[in-house]
């Protein structure tokens, strides 16, 4: 079955990047991909699959094929998503709708997902087990769509979940995987003090909030420099201090916001267990009144161990001419609400290089100029294929 699959995705490459260039031409911001859904939607229809839309809280699809063989059930995802960003890179097929652009590939992972999908459904007459392929729509705002997916109860079944990032720190060809906790977690915070104004020669009189808006902010620095293990890492940055005011009036109340992210479970637990008793110390230091928001958006990524080997030692067992290079990538800083699937089920997300052709150093991901290598796509649809063929082989 899989080299019959490897051969099938290659005659339908060239319909693969046609795909992914009619997304890009046509992005959608989180929460309002109607005409992406459809797209993708109407792809599958007239063939034997089931599908359902509208799940979660947007325009989730999962799409289910049925192997005619028993065995184990699998889910794969990919985005579609886009970002309220202007296209600023000089490419043929560059965004139409002013100030949305796809500039995290999720175009990309729609396009090898879609022509992989039709694949393995001609396919299921030999396919042991089930597939599940999740088209996730809003991975970029929070709360992102991964959540409610989960939650929808339409995955319970699960054995195993994969996906893929296209990731232009290198060139394609090449796969990278990391064991363990991959990505990090986000908090967001807002937080008010309110004290009591007053006139700046009678101190005595009001209960300034900007003095103690400034005790906070270098408070809770100590937070990872003293309470978090230093072999976990954390941030905790505020972003926005708002106190503007008069020169000689006491400053009634004032507004912090920030973004807080963490590398593990142990290092989000202490950051916020510090952090909200840093709130009520505040308010028993200095007399305030605090209004915390205190908003986890995706937790830390984890990758199974024995998962990540398994689609390691896969990929770098295989001969194919187009998977030249399996290689470990570090540990990194962004966020992906992957995270919430990771929680629930076994997994990993492993990455695709795509450095666009010719390019020393590429813009990464969310850059107005990011564009990929569109053999990646190609790379991406053979790898997650070669780890499902492998995966569902295996005796149940
Ligand atoms: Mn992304």
């Amino acid at each position: 079955m899989k080299d019959e699959l490897m051969k099938m995705l290659e005659e339908r490459e060239d319909e693969m990047i046609e795909i992914r260039r009619y997304l890009h031409e046509h992005p959608e911001l989180s929460f309002k991909e109607e005409k992406t859904a459809t797209y993708i939607a109407d792809f599958y229809k007239g063939k034997d699959v089931e599908i359902e839309t509208n799940v979660g809280n947007g325009y989730g699809i999962i799409v289910t094929i049925r192997g005619d063989l028993e065995g184990k059930t699998i889910g794969l995802r990919a985005d579609f998503d886009a970002l309220p960003i202007n296209e600023e890179a000089d490419v043929p097929y560059k965004s139409k709708n002013a100030g949305v652009m796809h500039a995290c590939a999720h175009d990309a992972h729609t396009a090898y997902l879609l022509i992989l999908a039709d694949c393995l459904l001609q396919l299921k007459d030999q396919m042991k087990g089930t597939i599940k392929i999740i088209h996730q729509h809003a991975e970029e705002q929070p709360p992102g769509g991964a959540k409610s997916i989960v939650d929808s109860g339409k995955l319970d079944d699960l054995e195993a979940i994969f996906g893929i990032h296209m990731l232009p720190m290198a060139k394609a060809g090449t796969v990278g995987y990391h064991s363990g906790y991959s990505f990090n977690g986000r908090t967001y915070f807002k937080l008010k003090i309110q004290g009591i104004g007053g006139h700046g020669s009678s101190p005595h009189k009001a209960n300034d909030a900007i003095v103690a808006g400034a005790y906070f902010v270098t408070t809770v620095q100590t937070i990872v420099s003293r309470r978090v293990n230093p072999l976990d890492a954390g941030v905790v940055t505020i972003g926005s201090f708002d106190g503007k005011g008069s020169f000689n009036v006491i400053k009634d109340s004032i507004e912090i916001e920030g973004d807080i992210r963490y590398s593990n479970e142990e290092a989000q637990k202490v950051i916020n267990r510090e952090f909200k008793r840093i709130v009520k110390g505040l308010e028993g230091v200095f007399g305030v009144t605090c209004e915390l928001t205190y908003t986890a958006d995706y937790p830390p990524l984890y990758n199974d161990p024995e998962l990540t080997t398994f689609v390691a030692d896969t990929l770098d067992g295989t001969q194919d001419k187009d998977i030249k290079e399996v290689k470990e990538f570090p540990k990194m800083s962004p966020s992906d609400d992957f995270a919430y699937y990771l929680e629930e089920f076994p997994g990993t997300y492993f990455y695709i290089g795509c450095t666009p052709k010719g390019v020393e150093e590429p813009y990464f991901n969310h850059h107005p100029k990011f564009d990929i290598d569109e053999d990646a796509i190609l790379i991406a649809a053979k790898s997650v294929g070669q780890v499902v063929c492998s995966y569902l082989d295996q005796a149940k």
